[in-house]
């Protein structure tokens, strides 16, 4: 039996465990094996305290380190069950269980993606879902932004301040993104053209991504986009699969929180990309996981002030 169980291995998850654990609670990390979104940047320059910026996989394991020297542990393996029992709760990693009163979910989220040709053989090689972290490699390119989102307006401009041209591909004729994104895209129509109504449907290239195909949905026509790079700003799915139908989740599929980071679930909290489909920061998420290991440490206290730990 566990004190805490935290899942997931991202920033939100080593906050978490940081807290927990220096709060002498018996925590264990169940991280798996994909890495977090922080472990694919590099420079990430708006943490605080780091003027000088800091490698995304090095906050990452200096954080894990942190939690280590408190004493949590921490497990590589895939969860891959979650069960609601009368004592509390059981997780199922790699044929092992794990018991807990208290849960920290915090699995994060992963970039959607098209699922068209080419798409996942150029991916590193001239498609991203980062464009605020790939931006600077764009000189003087070509670059297409796939999305109508404000995720997709932040992307053009950053890939703007480098790019000679920046294509924006959306599938409706408006975006979604707020008015003041969309107006300061739009202003800069020299340099960024908006393709309304289409989706790509491959990616082509060599070594490289050369060129995208592009269809109007309107009226079936193809184009051939010559382009260096695609960015894809289509939105996030959060991994939630194993928790379907025993936490509540919003309607996009993230979990559901209160200002606490408390779930549907007593004893249950979470933290990080999962359940924030809005901010999606580095520093947001440490601070939802620092909240999330608070509560899960009040909880146990009450517990046992009520005699059931
Ligand atoms: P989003 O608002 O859900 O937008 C996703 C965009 O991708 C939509 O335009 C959608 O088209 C399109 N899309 C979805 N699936 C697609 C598919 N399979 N193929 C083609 N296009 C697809 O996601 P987001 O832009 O990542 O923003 C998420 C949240 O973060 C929002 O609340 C946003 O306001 C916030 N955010 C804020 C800022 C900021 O204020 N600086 C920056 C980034 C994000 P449809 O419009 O047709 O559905």
């Amino acid at each position: 039996m566990e004190d805490v169980i935290i899942i997931g291995g991202g920033i939100a998850s080593h906050s978490a465990a940081v807290y927990t654990s220096r709060a002498k609670l018996k925590t264990i990390v169940i991280c798996g094996f994909e890495p977090d979104q922080l472990s694919l940047t590099t420079l990430v320059e708006n943490y605080p305290g780091f003027p000088e910026g800091v490698l995304g996989p090095e906050l990452i394991r200096n954080t894990r380190k942190q939690a280590e020297k408190f004493g949590a542990k921490y497990v590589e393996a895939v969860v891959t069950g979650f069960e609601i029992k009368k004592d509390g709760y059981e997780v199922k990693a790699e044929g092992k269980t794990y018991k807990s009163e208290t849960i920290i979910i915090s699995t994060g989220a992963k970039p959607r993606r098209l699922d068209i040709p080419g798409e996942n053989k150029y991916f590193g090689r001239g498609v991203s879902t980062c464009a605020v972290c790939d931006a600077a490699l764009y000189k003087n390119k070509i670059a297409v932004v796939v999305g109508g989102g404000d995720s997709a307006m932040e992307e053009a401009l950053a890939l703007v301040k480098f790019t000679s041209k920046v294509y924006i591909v959306h599938r409706r004729d408006e975006f979604r993104a707020s008015k003041i994104m969309q107006d300061r895209v739009l202003k800069l129509k020299n340099n960024i053209e908006i393709i309304w109504d289409s989706m790509p449907t491959e990616v082509l290239g060599n070594k490289f991504v050369e060129a995208v195909k592009i269809k109007n949905l309107k009226t079936n026509k193809e184009t051939t986009l010559k382009a260096d790079g695609m960015f894809l700003a289509i939105g996030h799915i959060p991994n939630t699969e194993i928790f379907k139908g025993k936490v509540e989740l919003d309607e996009l599929g993230f979990i559901k929180t209160d200002r606490k980071m408390h779930t549907s679930l007593p004893g249950v909290f979470s933290a990080g990309d999962v359940q924030d489909h809005v901010y999606k920061q580095a520093v947001t998420s440490a601070g939802t996981g620092c909240v999330a290991a608070l509560e899960a440490e009040w909880h146990i206290e009450k517990l046992k002030a009520e005699g059931k730990y």
